[in-house]
């Protein structure tokens, strides 16, 4: 069910609290990568263009409940003034007389940022004091911050209880991309899957089980499955819970419908390092010693194919460890073979995304979800707190 959004309400000279996901990666106090704030410019501009007085709110990092003044949002304040073209103000409270004062100081198309959320003990507690003092800014609530969906905080949840609340142009995009691969699936539906741990994404991988006609396996989470065939994985990383929780996977999957597809072959090296000695070996020879960090050409290779053919593709996980050069061919090749592909192309979670960005292959997927944790709780079929308290659009 699709949510309202911004276009159908008047927001004209209205003082609006949007909150947006600025949590981005900083390095020596400037923004390192300012995809998410990028993806919070479309709601934004329309704010503005539409003569709203536009309140921004957002976390940034895990402050312990305080100020931390290597957290202050003022980075962020600087490069969307930069991305905008216009003076954005900046605030050192959330909420307050000075935030208050400044509100009150603000005219049409304004864009004021209030601070790191997460300063602020109440916010990760949805209390009802900050919740209040926050809603007595603002005469509108537009959550534009998919990714912060999955908690339940004063800022994503809480305030939309309050006041009037709708979707960002953002919020929207990436429910829409979700709703449309998990409900209405072209086929043949190919999930890719890799990454660290398999206990992380165990109840993903089971919804696609019954969702999915193939899931690719690769990444640390392959070598699980492999040790629970009861093959050798030398030295490579497996996480001791992971080999049971991909038994069991096995065991579901032999019955199912889907195909769970392991690797063939593998890259090993002996060593983790980018200048480690390295071979490509079949999965049943990965001598004691030796770590397999990243899928072999011959698995890159069908994976590849099988993604060509696909009618949608999901892809979570790296196949290998690609922030090293020589173990990035498998997932260069998922992410390839995804860009070329006809089919639906969905890519979610944080490393993931890094790599498609790394290889310059972004703008090349239908959808790059941002929601990291929030999209795979939404294919797990959770509620997600964020998009829940949102009203429906109503029936036209
Ligand atoms: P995402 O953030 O896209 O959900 P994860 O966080 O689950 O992905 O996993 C990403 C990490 O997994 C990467 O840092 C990558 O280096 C690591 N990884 C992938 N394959 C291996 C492997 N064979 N051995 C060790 N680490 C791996
Ligand atoms: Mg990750």
């Amino acid at each position: 069910m699709a949510k309202k959004t911004v276009r159908d309400v008047d927001v004209k000279g209205k003082r609006v609290l949007v909150r947006v996901d600025f949590n981005v990666p900083l390095k020596d106090g400037r923004v390192a990568d300012d995809s998410r704030i990028r993806a919070a410019l479309p709601t934004i501009q329309y704010l503005r263009e539409q003569g709203a007085r536009v309140i921004l709110m957002s976390h940034l990092g895990r402050p312990k409940d305080a100020p931390d003044p290597a957290l202050t949002l003022d980075p962020v304040a600087m490069r969307l003034g930069r991305l905008l073209k216009a003076p954005v103000r900046k605030v050192n409270e959330l909420t307050g007389p000075g935030v208050q004062a400044a509100v009150a100081a603000m005219g049409p198309g304004d864009v004021l940022l209030l601070e790191n959320s997460r300063f602020d003990p109440r916010e990760e507690k949805n209390d009802p004091t900050l919740i209040r003092e926050l809603a007595g800014l603002g005469d509108l609530f537009v959550n534009d911050a998919f990714s912060a969906a999955h908690r339940a905080h004063a800022t994503t949840a809480g305030l939309a209880r309050v006041l009037p609340a709708v979707a960002g142009f953002h919020m929207e995009k990436e429910i829409a991309a979700l709703e449309r691969l998990m409900s209405e699936a072209k086929r043949p539906f190919v999930v890719v899957l890799g990454g660290a741990k398999v206990t992380d994404k165990i109840k993903v991988i089971h919804r696609f089980l019954d969702l999915a006609d193939q899931i690719l396996i690769g990444g640390a989470m392959s070598l699980a499955f492999l040790k629970a065939r009861g093959l050798s994985v030398g030295a490579s990383k497996v996480e001791e819970e992971g080999v049971g929780v991909a038994a069991e996977v096995l065991e579901k999957a032999s019955g199912a419908a889907c195909e769970l597809v392991l690797p063939t072959d593998l890259v090993i090296a002996d060593s983790f390092s980018e200048d480690a000695a390295t071979f490509v070996v079949d999965v049943e020879s990965i001598p004691d010693g030796w770590m397999a960090l990243d899928i072999g050409p011959a698995t890159a290779k069908r994976y590849a194919e099988a993604i060509a053919g696909a009618g949608q593709v999901f892809w979570n996980g790296p196949l290998g460890v690609f922030e090293m050069a020589p173990f990035a061919e498998g997932t260069r090749a998922v992410a390839e073979a995804m860009a070329a592909c006809p089919g639906v192309t969905v890519v979610g979670g944080g490393d993931s995304v890094a790599a498609v960005n790394k290889f310059g292959l972004a703008d090349k997927m239908d959808h790059v979800s941002m929601g990291g944790g929030a999209s795979l709780e939404y294919i797990e079929g959770a509620e997600l707190p964020g998009v829940a308290a949102l009203p429906d659009k109503e029936p036209a």
